[in-house]
């Protein structure tokens, strides 16, 4: 990636398949069950294509949200703070794109505000808005730092999250321990040392 085409994260997700209709989406369900080796017409399967279609509406409702306008309301009266805004402890419910299986966490979000602010609840709604789309951990990470970046300006950025995927816990290697560990700095945090210790040493827990 060159320096002078900086990598533009698509923060709104772009459909290129025309969405299929529920029948559609509960009759591919019912074709999984069947390829996993049971009888989708048995009494207790007979009705999970349609939870797990509207299961699906909750997991991937980030596709219909826009996070770019949850942070458009700004407030500017701030009486000079400028020193970090942290949140901590997020949930992050999330579904990896190789397998569509879970992977659960902790979101650590952080910036360095220039004149504005945004409301705190806001940055927990990107978190969540990115989370509920097919992700890989690294690449959430890096948008939701690109989202603060775009809509707030601020100094700079930072984005630590430390999730267990499920993909690798219950199937493949078959390691439930292993939890990852993604960050992004911008800004001044990318390039103050002091600043990224100070943001990791915050978000510990007391
Ligand atoms: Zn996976």
């Amino acid at each position: 990636m060159s320096k002078d085409t900086p990598k533009k994260t698509v923060l709104k997700a772009v459909a290129k398949t025309p969405r299929p209709s529920k029948e559609e989406a509960m009759a591919a369900v019912r074709t999984l069950i069947a390829w996993a080796g049971d009888n989708p017409d048995r009494e207790g399967l007979i009705d999970t294509p349609k939870r797990v279609v509207n299961a699906y509406s909750e997991w991937y409702r980030g596709y219909d949200l826009d996070p770019a306008a949850e942070l458009s309301r700004v407030f500017e009266d701030v009486s000079g703070y400028d020193d970090m805004v942290i949140l901590r402890d997020i949930d992050v419910e999330s579904h990896c794109e190789h397998h569509m299986a879970p992977f659960l966490g902790t979101a650590y979000v952080a910036y360095l505000p220039t004149d504005k602010v945004v409301g705190i609840s806001k940055l927990v709604k990107v978190v969540e808005i990115f989370a509920k789309r097919l992700q890989t951990q690294e690449t959430m990470t890096a948008q939701i730092a690109d989202a603060i970046d775009e809509a707030l300006k601020p100094r700079g950025s930072a984005v630590m999250i430390d999730a267990v995927h499920q993909c690798m816990s219950t199937r493949g290697v078959h390691h439930p321990n292993v939890s990852t560990i993604t960050t992004q700095f911008t800004g001044e945090f990318k390039t103050n040392p002091a600043l990224q210790e100070r943001f990791l040493r915050l978000i510990k827990p007391t």
